[in-house]
């Protein structure tokens, strides 16, 4: 079976770094093209229990809202997905509001 931290730091990092460049104003096509990305995740992520919880998650905070209003609203949605599982883990809460700093733009030095 896969190393799940490792799997989960690099899923994280391609996660946050796609919605980070997601576009402002979608297209219907890259609307649809997040959508089946991130419901995709529950069925194929390699990790049963990581899916099992994810999919739990996702029935009662669905994405397609946050999709439909582009990159901010994504942002601040996987934010919270990655947050419920940090406290599922006892790491510490990730603010989102330093999300762009820490995913796009980089940290000012
Ligand atoms: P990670 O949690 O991998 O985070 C990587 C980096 O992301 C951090 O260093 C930080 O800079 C940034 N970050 C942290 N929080 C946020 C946030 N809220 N928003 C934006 N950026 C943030 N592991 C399990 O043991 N059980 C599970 O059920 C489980 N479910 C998972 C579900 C998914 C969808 C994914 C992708 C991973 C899951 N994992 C699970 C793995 C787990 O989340 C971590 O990836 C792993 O434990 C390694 O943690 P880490 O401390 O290196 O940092």
């Amino acid at each position: 079976p896969p190393d799940v931290e490792r799997l989960g730091r690099h899923t994280w990092t391609f996660l946050h770094t796609t919605v980070s460049y997601f576009a402002p104003q979608p297209t219907p096509h890259q609307k649809s093209s997040m959508l089946g990305l991130l419901n995709a995740l529950p069925t194929l992520y390699p990790c049963g229990s990581c899916a099992g919880h994810l999919r739990d998650y996702m029935k009662s905070d669905p994405p397609e809202r946050a999709v439909e209003q582009g990159r901010e609203a994504l942002e601040l949605w996987l934010c919270k997905v990655h947050n419920e599982v940090n406290q599922r883990l006892g790491k510490d809460e990730f603010d989102c509001a330093t999300v762009p700093q820490r995913w796009r733009e980089g940290w000012p030095d």
